[in-house]
This record gives C-alpha cells, structure tokens and sequence, in this order.
C-alpha cells in the first residue's frame, strides 16, 4: 500500500490530500520496470561472464583432468612406441638377418595412411590438436605391432624350417669313433686300389670290421636299399630333402628297406666288403643337387674340433682308396 500524502492548506486550516497526476504516474512506473529490467540484464550478464555457475566449475574441472590424462597417455605411448623400435630393431639386426630374411624397410614399419583425413570428424574444438596428435600416435603404433607380429610369424615359421633343415642334412659320421680302425681314405685323388691309376675318390672310408653298425647321418627316406648300381655291393642311399642324398656302400647286411623314414642315428646295416672292395670298410658320399661334394665338411654334429682337424688330416692324405 502506497503512503498517502498530505499538504497544509492555510486558508481552510486543514490537511488535504496531495493529488498526483496520472501521466506522471504512469512516468513513474515506466522509469521503475525500466531500470529493474536494466538491473536484471545486467546482473545476468555479469554472472555469466564472469562468475562461473558450479556446474560450470565442475566441468571445467572435468575438461582439465581429460587434459592430464591425454597428456599422460600421450607419454605412455611414447614409451611403448621406444619398447616397440628397439624390438624392431633386433628384429630387423638380429631374427630376420639370422634366418636370411630381408629386414622389412623403415618406411613400411612407420608408414601413415594415405588417402582420405582420417581425423576431420575431429577437427573444429579447442582442443582438436591433443587429441588428433594423440589419435594419430596410436593409429601408427597399432600398425607397427601388426607389422612386427607379422614379421615374428614369418620368423617363427623360418626358424621351424631351419630346424627341420638342421635335423636333415648329413650332419654325423656314419659309423662310431671307436668303431674305426682308421679313416682310409678321403674325398679327392687317391690310388685305385684296384688298376693302381690316380682317381678321383668321390666319398669317404671308413675301415671298420665286418658287422660294424652303420648309423644314418640325417633324417631322410630311404631311397635304395639294394645292390643294383654297380661297384657299391649292397647300399643304401637315403634322401634327406633339401637336394641332400647320402650313400652308404659296400654293406655286409641292411637294416631298412626301400621308402622307410629313418632319423638321423638310426642302425640302416653293417660295414662289409660287398662290390669294389679290397677290405671291409664303409664308402660314404653326400650329393647335393645330383653332384658329389667332399662328406668332411659335414661332421660338424658329431665331432669335437680335435677330432674333427685329426679327420681332416687323415682323410686328406693321398694314400690308396678301399672304394
Ligand atoms: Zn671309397
């Protein structure tokens, strides 16, 4: 209730109402819905521009740990991706140069991804730079394990091979050390003992008693067991793969037949003096590809390298071959 006010009038001695005009009361009332909107918008504009509402504050707060914690991935992948080179480079220096594969190039371990922006959709916020430098970060890590897991399962599947390799070529004397008698003769020119001619001697022999075990030098099959070619006698020859074919000859009995697997140090016969021979012992040859090479240099499984260089002594002597 508005307060009523009143004036003294001299001349009727009385109090009497002050009568305001309406057009300055409504002046009034303008002015006032004037400046209380004028108070209000401004009080608005203040508190949204510069105090922050508490939900605000707490996302504000939220947006500034997202930022920490981008950081912080960041560094982490950083320190994988250094974990992550230092595997490829001993993939590439040590795995890869071992098994004779070629190491996989620098640019196609790190390569980006062409063609379309991947990271539009990312583009247009404050913050677009941290995450499409972070987002890009992992995209290229992932593709370097990728790669690299590849790289490790061609390894594996290279290092299966060479085992397999390893356990198939001729790789041990055919008969034991202390089975010798001595090593007759070496791969190279030796006397026939036959014609008394220098010839070449394309195996090696071994002098053994009749009846001295005999003992495969590599996985393989057996290719021949049979007395068929002439001058071996009784032989064998086992098939290793990987164009290896080693022939025992000259054999008193055989202990395999024909297409049996054998393993390397498997009993095939016994040393005799069948075909060609003046004496009881083992002739022993390796092929490669079809072409006879010198056995010597394949005892490296079975010998120490004294023996090894007493072998190589002996059978380099130009003495007269058994055949
Ligand atoms: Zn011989």
């Amino acid at each position: 209730m508005s307060k009523v006010k009143y004036y003294y009038d001299p001349e009727t001695l009385s109090y009497r109402k002050i009568e305001r005009k309406k057009r300055k009361t409504f002046k009034y009332i303008l002015g006032f819905i004037t400046a209380s909107a004028l108070f209000g918008f401004l009080t608005v504009f203040v508190t949204s521009h510069f105090v922050e509402s508490p939900k605000e504050k707490a996302l504000k707060r939220e947006l500034t740990n997202m930022k920490l914690q981008y950081d912080l991935l960041n560094k982490k992948m950083d320190e994988a991706s250094e974990v992550l080179a230092s595997v490829e480079d001993r993939d590439n220096n040590i795995y890869r140069i071992y098994f004779e594969a070629n190491p996989i190039p620098e640019e196609q371990r790190k390569a980006g991804f062409g063609g379309i922006n991947r990271y539009k959709g990312l583009e247009g916020y404050d913050n677009s730079k941290l995450i499409i430098e972070s987002s890009k970060k992992l995209d290229i890590l992932q593709k370097q394990i990728v790669v690299q897991s590849k790289s490790l399962d061609e390894i594996a599947k290279l290092a299966e091979d060479k085992e397999k390799l390893l356990a198939s070529i001729p790789a041990i004397q055919p008969v034991n050390n202390v089975d010798l008698t001595r090593i007759a003769s070496g791969y190279g020119y030796r006397t026939d003992p036959f014609t008394k001619a220098r010839k070449f001697h394309y195996g090696m022999d071994f002098t053994a008693p009749r009846g001295t075990p005999v003992y495969a030098t590599g996985d393989g099959t057996v290719l021949r067991a049979d007395s068929q070619s002439t001058g071996y006698g009784r032989h064998i020859r086992i098939d290793h793969g990987y164009g290896y074919v080693s022939l025992y000859a000259h054999l008193y009995k055989y202990n395999v037949k024909k297409n049996q697997k054998v393993e390397r140090g498997d009993l095939i016969g016994f040393v005799g003096s069948t075909g060609r021979s003046e004496a009881p012992h083992l002739h022993y040859e390796i092929f490669k590809d079809g072409e006879r090479i010198n056995p010597t240099n394949f005892y490296y499984g079975s010998l120490t390298s004294e023996e090894y260089s007493i072998l190589l002594e002996k059978s380099s002597l130009e003495n007269q071959s058994l055949d």
